[in-house]
C-alpha cells in the first residue's frame, strides 16, 4: 500500500494500476476506520478493483462546528487497517489539497431527495457538501467503481442521483450496514457515546428491527410499521428527531409499502448524533395489500411486479 497526499501523487498511482491492467475502486471514507468501511474495502477488492481508499474529514459536509472538532481522528491505526484490508492506494490529503486558496465551486442537488431527512436536520448545505466532495474525488480518482455504505442511505442515493445527473461514468455499490453484535450499526460517532447511552443507542437497531420483522410477517400499513418501531423507541428512551417510511429510490414517504422501502431514523444522544435504517422489500405480487389492509387490484399487483423486476 502506499500513501499519497495530494491529487497529482494520487493521479500517479492509480495510473500505475491502470497500466497494470487493474480496475480501479474508490471507497471514500472520513476515516476512524472500523469494520463496517473494512468491509466496503474488502467487497472492493473481492470485485477485483485495486483499492484506492480515500481518508478526508470533509470540513463542508459538517453543520456543527463542534462536531467537526469533536471528530476522531486515528491515522495511524487507519492507514494499518486499510493495508491489512487489501488497500492498494490510501489517499489522506490536506483540507487544502482538497479546498486550495480560492476554491468556489459548489456541486448541489435540488429537490425532495437533499432536502427531507437529513438535509432537514442539517441542513441544506450537508449534502452540498457530500456531493461536492464527492465528485471531486470522483474527478481525482477517475474509479470504475466507488463503494458506499447503506448505513447512509440517502446519501448513497444522492451520490447515485448526481452521478446520473452530471453523467459520471462510474459505478456506484452500496454495501450493507455492518453492525456490533448487539444490532448498533457501526459508525466512527460511536466511540464518543457514554457506556449508558451505547446501552440506549442500541435501541435503535432494536426499533428498525421490529418493523422489519412486523413488514416479513405481512405486515405492509405505514402507520402500524411506523407505530411498532416508535413504541419500540419510546421504549428504549429514545426521542427520534425523525422517524421515516420512504420509497428507497425517492425517499417520498409512502401510504403503502408496495415497492422497496426504508425505514429510517435518527436520533441524539448527548453531543452525538446517530443514524440507523433498514430496508423494507417489495411485497411479492401475491400478498401485496393496501395501507388498509384491503388487497390490492390484481392489476396493480401486476404492475408494481413487473417494476420490481425491471429493477432487478
Ligand atoms: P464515514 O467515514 O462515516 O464518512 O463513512 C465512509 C463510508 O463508510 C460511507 O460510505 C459509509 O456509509 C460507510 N459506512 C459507515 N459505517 C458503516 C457501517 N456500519 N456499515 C457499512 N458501511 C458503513
Amino acid at each position: 500500500m502506499i500513501v499519497v497526499r495530494t491529487v497529482a501523487e494520487l493521479r500517479a498511482a492509480v495510473t500505475v494500476l491502470r497500466q497494470s491492467g487493474r480496475s480501479v475502486g474508490l471507497v471514500p471514507t472520513m476515516g476512524a476506520l472500523h469494520a463496517g468501511h473494512r468491509r466496503l474495502i474488502t467487497t472492493a477488492a473481492e470485485r477485483g478493483d485495486a483499492v484506492v481508499l480515500s481518508i478526508f474529514v470533509n470540513p463542508a459536509q459538517f453543520d456543527e462546528p463542534a462536531d467537526l472538532a469533536a471528530y476522531p481522528r486515528s491515522e495511524r491505526a487507519d492507514l494499518d487497517l486499510a493495508e491489512a484490508a487489501g488497500v492498494s492506494v490510501a489517499f489522506v490529503p490536506t483540507v487544502e489539497a482538497v479546498y486550495p486558496l480560492g476554491f468556489t465551486a459548489t456541486v448541489a442537488l435540488r429537490g425532495p431527495l437533499v432536502e427531507t431527512l437529513e438535509g432537514a436536520d442539517r441542513g441544506i448545505g450537508h449534502f452540498a457538501g457530500v456531493t461536492t466532495v464527492v465528485a471531486k474525488l470522483l474527478n481525482m480518482a477517475q474509479p470504475d467503481r466507488a463503494y458506499f455504505g447503506q448505513k447512509d442511505a440517502q446519501q448513497v442515493q444522492v451520490v447515485r442521483a448526481m452521478v446520473s445527473d452530471l453523467d459520471f461514468p462510474v459505478e456506484i455499490l452500496a454495501v450493507p450496514t455492518v453492525r456490533e453484535a448487539d444490532g448498533l450499526a457501526l459508525s466512527s460517532r460511536n466511540v464518543r457515546l457514554t457506556p449508558a447511552d451505547r446501552r440506549r443507542a442500541v435501541g435503535l437497531s432494536r426499533a428498525l428491527e421490529s418493523a422489519r420483522r412486523m413488514h416479513a410477517a405481512g405486515e405492509h400499513r405505514v402507520r402500524n410499521l411506523l407505530s411498532a418501531a416508535g413504541s419500540a423507541l419510546a421504549d428504549a428512551g429514545i426521542v427520534p428527531q425523525y422517524l421515516a417510511l420512504v420509497d428507497a429510490a425517492s425517499f417520498l414517504r409512502v401510504q403503502r409499502v408496495e415497492l422497496p422501502a426504508l425505514m429510517l431514523v435518527a436520533a441524539r444522544f448527548g453531543q452525538v448524533r446517530l443514524i440507523d435504517n433498514v430496508p423494507l422489500p417489495a411485497a411479492p405480487a401475491g400478498e401485496a395489500v393496501s395501507a388498509d389492509g384491503a388487497s390490492m387490484s390484481n392489476q396493480s399487483a401486476a404492475a408494481i411486479a413487473a417494476a420490481v423486476s425491471r429493477s432487478n
